[in-house]
């Protein structure tokens, strides 16, 4: 069942939508999820006269109530499809305090239930590959960091080998301040992993990569007030998401141009995107209805790349 899910995805593009449950403890909410019924989800929009509604479809919606463990184990046969060969690509895109970084790391403090993507993607790669050493004979090896330069290549044989590799990336990653949220990260994150596998029997060898790429918040810049060098990079980083957009969008469309070289981002991932690769692009969105104008942007921009 799981094989036949890896083929059914292969060289496909997923889009997947999460909303954030409400973190404040107040005791009355309105959220503008009106509805999510399998791959749909329904808004509720204000509007002069009352309520307006729209829905979206996505190839799958997690709801607030999702656990950890549900939304990994959904991503999990295209996770493994690296130990095959292929090249994986997870973005989290979303506007600052969506939830992005719990998908793919966790919160501030992590514990087994609460691990993001990337230490559930990790392990189980690192397990699946133990469970085939009769078989093959794997290599991994891994990174953290998209524009730096120096980044380098570490082999890893475990899990914990990962975790301080991504706690040293975490430290070297530029945060900035802005009104949204002083804790907002202003630039991408990506960690990757280059997997080699030797078919024992044939000699046969498979290269698979996979990116897990923790996006900058995807918010317009007049929100988060920022101004000088802060609007600068604010700009630049509302150009990088909006080429992966086009990108994205392109090869969903299976157009004969992708436009790869309109940013930095694109053009480091060229060879991960498209082609033979399995992209997911994981949304989230944030329920509060001050949030609205983002949430109705983001969804827009995934129903584009769908
Ligand atoms: P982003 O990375 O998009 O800026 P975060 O992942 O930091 O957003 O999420 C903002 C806050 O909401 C954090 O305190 C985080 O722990 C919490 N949070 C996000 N998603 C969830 C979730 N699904 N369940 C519980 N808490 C969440
Ligand atoms: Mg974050």
């Amino acid at each position: 069942k799981l094989y036949n899910q890896v083929q059914d995805l292969k060289g496909s593009i997923r889009v997947y939508c999460r909303v954030r449950p409400f973190l404040s403890a107040q005791p009355i909410y309105s959220s503008t999820v009106d509805n999510i019924e399998d791959g749909t989800i329904t808004i509720g929009v204000p509007s002069k006269n009352g309520k307006g509604r729209r829905s979206f479809n996505f190839n799958k919606v997690f709801g607030p109530a999702a656990s950890q463990a549900e939304v990994f184990f959904d991503m999990q046969p295209l996770i493994r499809s690296v130990l095959d060969g292929y090249n994986v690509c997870i973005f989290a895109y979303g506007q600052t305090g969506s939830g992005k970084t719990y998908t793919m790391t966790g919160p501030k403090e992590i514990t087994e239930k609460s691990q993001g993507v990337n230490y559930r993607a990790l392990s189980d790669l690192f397990l699946t590959a133990d469970q085939r050493r009769d078989t093959f004979c794997y290599d991994v090896n891994s990174y953290r960091g998209l524009s730096v330069p120096d980044a380098c290549l570490v082999p890893v044989s475990s899990t914990r080998d990962v975790i301080e590799l991504m706690n040293l990336g975490q430290r070297n990653r530029a945060v900035g301040a802005t009104a949204l949220n002083d804790r907002s990260s202003r630039s991408h994150s990506c960690l990757t992993v280059h997997v080699q596998g030797r078919d024992l029997t044939s000699g046969t060898i498979l290269r698979g990569c996979m990116h897990l790429v923790d996006l900058a918040g995807s918010e317009r810049v007049d929100k988060s007030e920022a101004t000088g060098d802060r609007l600068k990079e604010a700009q630049h980083i509302n150009k990088s998401l909006s080429a992966l957009g086009d990108v994205i969008a392109s090869l969903a469309q299976k157009n004969q141009h992708v436009p790869y070289r309109n940013s930095k981002l694109t053009q480091l991932l060229q060879d991960s995107l498209g082609g033979q690769a399995k992209t997911l692009m994981f949304v989230h969105i944030s329920p509060e209805v001050d949030a609205i104008g983002e949430t109705i942007s983001t969804l827009k921009f995934a129903e584009r790349v769908g």
